[in-house]
């Protein structure tokens, strides 16, 4: 699948500083703040700083550091927030199927309460 990102897109707003956000975590590669309309007590949603519109594409196309910045920045929110104890979900929605809003890479990542069994 051919992937062209849309730089108007909320989160390269976000990225550009057009916007504002509540900013969790930020390193080299990956920016992560929380979903202004929580789904549960801890909603944070991780995008890697390239352009990259979900994960498939990512994969092809990012390098291996941006990879790995990416990879450690969600298990890091996941320290930071100190859910080790209980857990949390992780989900990244792609294309019409996937529901995705947004059209760059996002990992939501849940906790917070026990959540449903299946996502909706
Ligand atoms: O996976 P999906 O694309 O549907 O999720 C997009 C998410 O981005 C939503 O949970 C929405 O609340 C969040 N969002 C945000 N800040 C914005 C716009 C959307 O946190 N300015």
């Amino acid at each position: 699948m051919a992937h062209s990102y849309d730089d108007q897109n909320i989160f390269a707003k976000i990225l550009r500083g057009d916007i504002p956000n509540d900013t969790v975590l930020e390193t080299e590669h990956t920016l992560a703040f929380r979903d202004i309309q929580p789904q549960a007590p801890l909603h944070v949603l991780v995008i890697p700083k390239g352009p990259y519109v979900c994960f498939d594409h990512f994969a092809q196309e990012a390098s291996d550091a941006e990879i790995v910045d990416y990879v450690r920045a969600v298990g890091e929110v996941c320290r930071m927030e100190g859910l080790e104890e209980d857990g949390w979900r992780l989900i990244s929605n792609a294309g019409a199927h996937g529901v995705q809003e947004v059209p760059h890479l996002h990992v939501h990542v849940l906790a917070g309460r026990r959540l449903g069994r299946m996502l909706q």
